[in-house]
């Protein structure tokens, strides 16, 4: 076993890798860029290295410095993680070349993986079924037009060097393939600097279901069943299961088997992943391979009880499979759940910002967190937003996916937008219990999962109300100067005026609508109860704040919320509902749908892609005007009206800060 071992990684995935290494007695060696100082996978490791500036290709990228680190260090061995330098054939042979080990394939694997062409070729000559589709060499648009009008509409094309669904494109028929083609080739040339496409016949409604291979050095190899990753957004994975419900073990067995073969046809070593879609027939076609840990390896692990990074070090030191494929056992269910930091009713756009309130669910056998956050890290624009893996496991599909909606519920982020509730919409779905799964499930339950989880004011606003004005009464009792008649008047906040009801009225701003409440006090002698009013009802509440919670009746309904405040915005918990709400001053009626000025400034922190107007052409309005890229997703910004632009305050490459003003544009008259 190796004595000293380097993560070229950060997050939660570096965090993930140090305990598996500690276990099992091996020295760890973390690394960081300016951001990261103060890191949580900087703290956990036995030392840390400076490797660069905050963008990852100065650091987590630089080849060179993350070298570097490791021969300073006299690290023996390296883990890449996943993403970063994980599938870097180049990084992978030059740790060879400094005697260092690199955990993974070897470098010829990955080369052979790294283009999705090149991998079909070489898994149809391994007998692999591939998704009927074209992989040539050839690229001119009317070759590639031909192509897929001979597989036939709908078609999907691919960036031959892609990932992240980058380059990505469904056409469905010949008329938009031009359009659409030159749209994939300038992404896939924007975001790998080189275009060639690959055509795929679209399927519809195909499940997305992948196998996880390990091979050892003596030419074994296993499977350690499949993973459904079929809950997508924007083609990317969101929520993973395993196993996957509904397949029978023939399928299994045949489908283990396949990964096992394609493995082989490159020599592989290590842990890896063969991705297929599975068609509503029973019909499964290889997609690609990764050569390296995946995210939602957890979810294997709660299934063979096996912990695979350690399977990953004993098999990059020289030993063989702990265990062959008859002594693996499948062992009930589990789910992961991809905590992003991302507002799911904004195309999923990711956030960034402070986690200032973080309160996860207990850590058990049935419950698992890996994170690489604490409370007030910043969740920054460098970055992937993933801000924690909910992992959890039952005797069966449905008891795991009790356990996942309660866990989720008790998830509690505050600070930031995140996709929990979306997450908790997805998990509560009869249509997820019933395990109806396939990739285009959320579009097709948009209605069932895209709303905020408590929009059922019925606890929420009296909830809401009740904290602030014993918030109040508290802040004010301990304001109160030890001395002063505790009975006065004057030390209390309770709204009571001279023969007036004691009334507080608010307009709470929740997620983004302002709601009227009035909130009245009742009966002082036999402890204080309130009538709260909103909407046309009115509710009779009581209750006490106990630190962050508050223990609330309201008409006999006991009840608890956690509440967490920060900067004057309010996060209420309770097991059923999540808001967040702030105090409005009275009147915020000057909404303005027709041209928000909001449109034209930068949704995040990022960098500017492309700008893809001429200053002062004209434009219709929906116009893209401008691109812009933060946490590997583009977002564009469009013309709200019809009009020009007067002048781009940036230049492509530039970064700029979330909410910077753009451009300047002039509406038509
Ligand atoms: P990337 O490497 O960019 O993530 P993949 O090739 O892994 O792209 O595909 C990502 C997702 O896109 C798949 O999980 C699936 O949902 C969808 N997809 C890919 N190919 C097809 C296809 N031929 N038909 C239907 N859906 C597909």
């Amino acid at each position: 076993m190796f004595s000293k071992l380097l993560i070229a990684n950060r997050g939660e995935i570096a965090c993930r890798i140090i305990r598996t290494a500690r276990r099992l007695g091996v020295a760890t060696v973390a690394v960081y860029s300016d951001a990261d100082r103060s890191a949580l996978h900087v703290e956990m490791a036995d030392e840390a290295l400076y490797i660069g500036p905050s963008p990852a290709r100065e650091s987590y990228l630089n080849v060179e410095a993350i070298l570097g680190a490791a021969r300073k260090a006299g690290a023996d061995a390296i883990h890449p993680g996943y993403g970063f330098l994980s599938e870097n054939a180049t990084f992978c042979a030059s740790c060879a070349e400094q005697g260092v080990v690199f955990i993974g394939p070897p470098a010829s694997a990955i080369e052979a993986m790294g283009s999705k062409s090149a991998a079909k070729t070489i898994m149809q000559q391994a007998g692999v079924p591939l998704v009927p589709g074209y992989h040539g060499e050839e690229q001119d648009t009317a070759h590639l037009k031909s192509a897929a009008d001979d597989i036939g509409y709908p078609v999907l094309l691919k960036a031959v060097a892609g990932g992240g669904g980058k380059g990505m494109r469904a056409v469905d028929d010949e008329r938009q393939f031009e359009a659409e083609l030159a749209a994939a080739q300038r992404e896939a040339a924007n975001a790998f600097g080189d275009q060639a496409m690959l055509i795929e016949k679209y399927l519809q409604r195909p499940r997305h279901v992948e196998i996880q291979v390990f091979c050892d050095d003596a030419g074994n190899g296993v499977y350690l069943y499949e993973r459904d990753c079929s809950i997508q957004r924007r083609h990317q994975k969101i929520l993973e299961e395993a196993p996957a419900p509904g397949l029978d073990e023939d399928l299994r067995r045949r489908m283990g088997d396949t990964a096992v073969q394609a493995a082989k046809a490159i020599d592989y070593r290590g842990a890896g992943t063969v991705e297929f879609l599975l068609d509503r027939d029973g019909e499964f076609y290889f997609m690609e391979m990764n050569t390296r840990l995946q995210v939602e390896h957890p979810v294997t692990e709660m299934i063979t009880g096996l912990d695979l990074v350690e399977w990953q070090l004993r098999v990059a030191a020289g030993e063989p499979l702990p265990l062959c494929q008859a002594e693996l056992t499948l062992d009930g269910h589990a789910f992961e759940a991809r905590i992003y930091a991302e507002d799911p009713l904004r195309d999923f756009l990711p956030a960034t910002g402070t986690l200032s309130y973080l309160s996860t669910p207990t850590e058990s056998r049935h419950v698992r967190i890996d994170s690489g956050v604490r409370q007030g890290d910043e969740i920054s624009v460098y970055y992937d937003p993933m801000v924690a893996k909910l992992v959890v496991w039952d005797e069966s599909r449905p008891r795991a996916l009790q356990r996942l909606a309660n866990a989720l519920a008790q998830f509690r982020i505050g600070g930031l937008t995140t996709n929990i509730d979306f997450l908790y919409n997805l998990a509560s779905s009869a249509a997820f219990h019933r395990a109806e799964l396939d990739t285009g499930f959320i579009e097709r339950h948009r209605e069932e999962i895209f709303h905020q989880r408590a929009d059922d004011p019925g606890s929420t606003i009296p909830l809401a109300a009740l904290y602030l004005v014993l918030a109040q009464q508290r802040d004010a009792t301990r304001a109160g100067a030890p001395g002063k008649d505790p009975w006065s008047p004057w030390s209390e906040a309770n709204g009571w005026r001279l023969n007036e009801p004691h009334l507080h009225r608010y307009t709470l701003l929740i997620q983004g609508e302002s709601r009227e409440v009035s909130i009245e006090q009742q009966n002082r002698r036999k402890g204080r109860s309130y009538l709260v009013s909103y909407d046309g009802t009115t509710v009779r509440a009581s209750g006490e704040l106990q630190g962050d919670l508050l223990l609330a009746d309201l008409e006999g309904h006991r009840l608890q919320a956690t509440i967490a405040e920060y900067e004057g915005d309010y996060s209420l918990y309770t097991t059923g509902a999540a808001i967040q709400f702030s105090l409005a001053s009275a009147d915020l009626g000057e909404e303005d749908n027709t041209a928000d000025p909001n449109s034209l400034c930068a949704p995040m922190t990022g960098t500017i892609v492309s700008l893809l107007v001429d200053e002062n052409s004209a434009v219709a309005r929906d116009d893209p005007l401008l691109v812009i890229e933060a946490m590997k997703m583009e977002h564009t910004i469009r013309a709200p009206a019809d009009g020009r632009v007067v002048d781009f305050y940036y230049r492509a490459g530039e970064l700029v800060d979330g909410g910077a003003h753009l451009l300047e544009f002039r509406a038509d008259e």
